[in-house]
């Protein structure tokens, strides 16, 4: 990517989208392309070619997708399923009709087996039974990896997808009910320090393990996996396993390497917003997948690293928050 590239950004007001046009900017990329949703509908087929024809961008990052945390995902998965596949199949098509040089499709740790071994490796992609809460979601992205695989093959583009941690970070959702863990804990403990209350309830069992990352440094991962050379980028971008009987699919694995139990995180998030009550469990509500921690070597062997650790993003993000909070 050179400073003055035109670079695609989709889903630029989101959590990793806006992590990204920050990123770029402060880099001094000053070609970024955007689009809000009722300028070009990423689910319309002929909005989306009409868009890339006139555009021409030469680099996208695709971070446009409907995401929601377990509660969202568990409920409405014929619109997870239906949104994320058309955005995708839509994107893609566009950019190989049209000439993109280079796409980084983002998707999901959600996308691996429900038991894949830890920490998970790239090589688990198609290896077994996902997690079934969200598992509209995973096959819509496990669909746009294999488009991207695909194209790659048939017409030598060079569409690689990250799949990163769950992640949090500024301008999140902070949804008492849709959003994920960080931000649905951030709000509730916020709320009980603020009205007085003495008991805030954490979702499930409190066991299952998780990795996070700040959206910041996902975006310094996705800058950084976009500007390598051709003679790095390349092996990335997958092995044609018809031809040479190895698997390795077009994916890099993006996290911070290490992981926590939900009680450890809800412990820790309620020490930052200052609220001393007592958390309660509701083991009505579901755990997902026990552990989710990645493997990033592959990252890491491209020679990068995340800067910014858990507890000072979390204190970041909960800045943000109050922010966000009392400007409205
Ligand atoms: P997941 O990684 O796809 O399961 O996404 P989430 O961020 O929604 O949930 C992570 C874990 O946090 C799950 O085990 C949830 O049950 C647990 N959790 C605890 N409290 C909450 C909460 O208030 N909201 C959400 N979304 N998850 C919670």
């Amino acid at each position: 990517m050179e400073l003055n590239s035109s670079i695609f950004v989709a889903g630029h007001r989101g959590l990793v989208g806006s992590a990204l046009m920050r990123g770029l900017a402060a880099k001094g990329f000053g070609n970024l392309v955007t689009r809000t949703r009722s300028e070009v509908d990423l689910t319309d087929s002929a909005a989306v070619d009409r868009f890339f024809a006139a555009e021409r961008p030469e680099y996208a990052f695709v971070a446009a997708a409907k995401v929601g945390g377990i509660l969202a995902n568990n409920n409405y998965p014929a619109e997870f399923i239906r949104e994320n596949l058309a955005i995708e199949a839509n994107i893609i098509h566009a950019a190989w009709r049209h000439g993109v040089k280079r796409m980084l499709f983002l998707g999901s740790s959600c996308i691996y087996p429900k038991m894949a071994p830890q920490p998970i490796r790239e090589t688990s992609f198609l290896t077994g039974p996902l997690e079934p809460t969200n598992r509209a979601y995973a096959i819509a992205k496990i669909a746009g990896i294999e488009m991207c695989w695909s194209y790659n093959r048939q017409y030598g583009t060079q569409f690689l997808a990250a799949m990163p941690t769950n992640l949090y970070g500024p301008g999140d959702n902070y949804h008492p009910d849709n959003s994920h863990v960080i931000p649905a804990l951030i709000g509730k403990f916020h709320a009980a320090k603020t009205g007085g209350h003495s008991k805030v309830t954490v979702w499930g069992t409190g066991t299952p393990r998780r990795e996070f990352l700040h959206s910041d440094d996902m975006a310094e991962a996705c800058m950084h996996l976009m500007s390598l050379p051709d003679a790095r980028f390349g092996p990335l971008l997958g092995s044609d396993e018809v031809a040479t009987g190895a698997f390795q699919p077009p994916i890099v694995n993006i996290g911070s390497g290490t992981d926590q139990t939900i009680a450890e995180l809800a412990a820790l998030i309620a020490r930052i917003v200052g609220y001393s009550g007592t958390i309660e469990l509701d083991r009505s509500k579901p755990d997902g997948t026990p552990r989710k921690l990645l493997d990033v070597s592959r990252l890491n062997e491209s020679g990068w690293r995340p800067r910014i650790g858990l507890e000072d993003g979390l204190r970041l993000t909960y800045q943000d928050f109050l922010q966000v909070r009392g400007s409205r």
